[in-house]
């Protein structure tokens, strides 16, 4: 039997918290078959080590400002995404814009100036996607409906809502708009209801798999405050958890394996079309 192959959507290789054993993490999920990882960039300053981590270790990346890096960007940091795009137009290992969006989930970012300012950054960055004809990776947290309401205005070509946990009507509106859903350790949650459901009901077409590590884990290891109080260390996600959060999205949607690794692998192409031609040449 072969090992089912996957692509890691979405995975911060270039976190700290990876950085000292990245080669051991990166050669862990190879071998239980994770074949490409996608690795956004938060800030402009790490413009270059992630494009050049996604080199060394064979895999992809997308370049932009994360909603959480607004407060302490520039203006010039735009004009810096927008060189970088054009000086690395023809890399295929450059895949998408990301990662961008809002996150309105603690209440200074829903507030004025740092609202203001991520919907600045936002937008100005879905116009660079649009003039570079790049997907975007979004991030969407507690702001499903005015990141959708910025892509309405702004058209770009297409992407990924990653880590989305928004309402079936929510995922229904992304993906009229051509977007897929990303899904990963929080689905692995029995008390994700509503999650769990859309992972199980939504149209296969529109679903995607990732780690986000070093965020995110799956429950396996999770540890709850009070666990962690007792000395027990909440677990380190990477991108070599991604085959067992795929089975958990398979036994959701009663699928083999098989089957889902086909559909999650054609997705993620179909929304970074780049991909195509990046895994047939290596
Ligand atoms: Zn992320």
């Amino acid at each position: 039997m072969t090992l089912p192959l996957w692509i890691d959507t979405h995975c911060h290789l270039d976190a700290p918290e990876l950085a000292h054993d990245i080669d051991v993490v990166r050669a862990l999920a190879a071998e239980r078959g994770v074949r490409l990882c996608v690795l956004p960039a938060v800030a402009a300053d790490h413009f270059e080590g992630a494009r050049a981590l996604a080199h060394r270790l064979g895999d992809a990346y997308a370049l932009g400002i994360h909603p959480l890096f607004v407060a302490h960007a520039q203006e010039g940091d735009l004009e810096r995404l927008d060189a970088a795009l054009t000086q690395w137009r023809d890399d295929p290992r450059l895949v998408a814009v990301g990662e961008i969006g809002l996150d309105f989930f603690v209440p200074a970012l829903q507030r004025p100036p740092l609202r203001e300012r991520q919907l600045h950054f936002f937008r100005a960055q879905l116009k660079l996607a649009r003039k570079h004809q790049l997907p975007v990776l979004l991030h969407t947290r507690r702001s499903v409906d005015a990141v959708r309401q910025s892509l309405r205005q702004i058209e770009v070509p297409g992407g990924i809502a990653h880590a989305f946990n928004g309402s079936r009507q929510q995922a229904d509106h992304f993906v009229a708009m051509g977007f897929k859903l990303g899904f990963g350790g929080a689905a692995t949650f029995d008390r994700a209801r509503q999650l769990r459901l859309l992972a199980r009901e939504m149209p296969a077409a529109c679903l995607v798999l990732e780690t986000d590590a070093p965020d995110m884990p799956p429950h396996w290891l999770y540890r709850t405050a009070e666990q962690r109080a007792d000395g027990q260390p909440q677990g380190r996600n990477t991108p070599a958890e991604l085959p067992r959060i795929a089975q958990c999205v398979a036994d959701l949607r009663s699928l083999p394996l098989e089957a889902l690794q086909r559909i999650a692998w054609d997705n993620a192409i179909s929304a970074m079309p780049r991909l195509e031609g990046l895994l047939s040449s290596q």
